[in-house]
């Protein structure tokens, strides 16, 4: 991720969850965020907690371990095992046990009950900090979004069917976005040596993905290259 782009997700309203049972804590804590500015989705469960944690991405989620039916530990686990989004748990003892169940099941921060607002706030803003150093892997072009991690592309919520080459060039010229690559750089990249005979290969290829994503995101810079905007 560019430093530039970094920026702009830092500048943005950072939206959190909170899944908390205890009416007079989870508001509480809603208006608390608000006030410092971010956007606060609640829950007050953890199977509404996780339905939300899967449809939006938050910048971070606040968990509370004691929560009826689906504990927090349980919240924790499934999420983890489709999302990275940055979690806090709130536990209600100070066991050790508590704290390396939280690590070891992908929580990133923990605070005890009953804690103080000021360090959770401080906590959260931490919490957010560190995540954006580690980029998500998906890398969004207007409403298009490539996956580094899954290498796929989906334009809005369809998934794009890509060959290999294809994904290549488009990851190759996404991560260089904004910057002319010469042809000979993109065949260096895409190709390997027995493709080189065929010269107009890598034109095939252009031409493919922008039936199927657009004619305009891979633009043609005559005599210099291939560039993505
Ligand atoms: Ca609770």
């Amino acid at each position: 991720m560019s430093a530039s782009s970094m920026v702009m997700s830092v500048a943005e309203t950072m939206r959190l969850l909170v899944i908390e049972d205890e009416d007079d804590l989870r508001h509480g804590l809603e208006t608390a965020f608000r006030e410092d500015g971010y956007a606060v989705d609640a829950a007050p469960d953890g199977a509404e907690g996780i339905y939300k944690a899967e449809s939006w991405d938050y910048d971070a989620i606040i968990l509370d371990v004691m929560l009826p039916q689906m504990d927090g530990w349980e919240v924790l686990q499934r999420l983890r095992k489709k999302k990275k989004t940055p979690v806090l748990m709130l536990t209600a003892r100070d066991g050790v046990q508590d704290r390396v169940k939280g690590l070891d099941h992908g929580a990133d921060d923990y605070l005890v009950k009953p804690f103080n607002l000021k360090e959770l706030l401080a906590r959260v803003r931490a919490l957010i900090r560190r995540s954006a150093g580690a980029p998500s892997p998906v890398i969004k072009i207007d409403d298009i979004a490539i996956n580094t991690a899954a290498r796929t592309v989906a334009v809005g919520k369809n998934e794009i069917p890509l060959t290999a080459r294809e994904y290549g060039l488009i990851e190759f010229l996404t991560l260089r976005r904004g910057k002319v690559v010469s042809r000979t750089e993109l065949y260096d990249h895409l190709f390997a040596e027995e493709d080189e005979s065929f010269s107009n290969l890598l034109d095939v290829h252009v031409c493919n993905v922008r039936k199927k994503i657009g004619k305009d995101f891979i633009q043609t810079r005559r005599g210099h290259g291939y560039v993505i905007e």
